[in-house]
């Protein structure tokens, strides 16, 4: 995966060129990213809404971090707004889980980073998904994998990742840059929004409880944290209430689910809640999403 930096400026020149040629999509693209772009959060760090899972970054004098990767598409227009920020090559790539969403852009960031770092199970996990058919020729997984912690001296910033069981999926990490005091929580937390439940990956609505109770007293007011998604980019990145938030809902789903089980009522008839209680105001990011989590609910309680 190793280019050089004059392989890197070209590459970057040819996209450039890409965008305007004719031939190409271009009312498509700008729909796309008509919310786009790179903001910084923090000094030195940031995040890049485009489309899918949010998209993290850090840049300082000793190295260049960018955690998950969107898909091609976004990924490459990451790069063309990230080389106005730093011309240096990107050391690490951090995936906090396998979902296409967030680890499809690998494929064409491939050729602009040192290393890709995931959680074993990550890794596991998309070899599992997308590892067979058509999807499998554009795969590319992390060449460093871990298990539970790692953590990596960046000069002045320190970072590291844990991992606390399954949640969103059997595989998912959070990355903690300790002097900046921001946290990369990718899909652990959907703000203000229905959570996308993958029973298949491993998701249990248990386990997110238990995660992040395990998460919350590692830190403080002061942190900020980025979310692979929530109700509109604005919510994008929050403060801790926020995972308490998301922990209160995870309990409150169960709860409701448990009541109206025990109440006699068939998964059809669960499915005409309008909401969980106490949680009318989220959003449901793609159609049926309410309706996902009260059937993962349903599931989890009868397994
Ligand atoms: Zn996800």
């Amino acid at each position: 995966m190793g280019i050089n930096r004059r392989s890197f400026i070209r590459s970057s020149s040819f996209l450039l060129g890409a965008v305007l040629y004719p031939g190409k999509n271009i009312l498509g693209t700008i729909s796309y990213f008509s919310f786009a772009g790179i903001k910084e959060i923090r000094p030195n760090i940031g995040i890049y809404t485009g489309r899918g899972g949010t998209i993290g970054w850090f840049i300082s004098d000793d190295a260049v971090v960018v955690i998950d990767s969107q898909f091609p598409d976004t990924a490459e227009h990451f790069v063309t707004e990230f080389k106005a920020k730093t011309d240096r090559r990107i050391d690490i790539l951090f995936n906090t889980h396998h979902h296409g969403d967030h680890t499809s852009g690998n494929y064409y960031l491939k050729d602009f980073v040192n290393d890709i770092v995931a959680y074993e199970n990550c890794v596991k996990l998309q070899k599992k998904f997308y590892g067979k058919g058509d999807k499998k020729e554009k795969q590319i997984y992390a060449n460093i994998t871990f298990n539970n912690e790692w953590e990596l001296d960046l000069g002045k910033e320190k970072m590291k990742a844990l991992h606390f069981g399954n949640a969103h999926t059997a595989g998912d990490a959070f990355l903690h840059f300790q002097n900046a005091n921001v946290v990369h929580m990718g899909d652990l937390v959907f703000n203000h929004a229905y959570p996308y439940m993958d029973r298949p990956a491993g998701c249990m609505i248990t386990g997110s409880i238990n995660y992040l109770e395990k998460v919350i007293p590692l830190f403080d007011k002061d942190t900020m944290f980025i979310y692979g998604h929530a109700s509109t980019d604005e919510f994008v990145t929050g403060s801790i209430k926020d995972l308490r938030t998301m922990k209160d809902y995870f309990s409150s789903l169960l709860e409701f689910v448990a009541k109206e089980i025990k109440a006699g009522k068939s998964l059809a008839g669960i499915h005409k809640a309008e909401s969980v209680p106490g949680f009318k105001n989220l959003k449901e990011r793609w159609d049926g999403a309410k309706n996902m989590n009260l059937k993962a609910a349903f599931e989890e309680l009868n397994s």
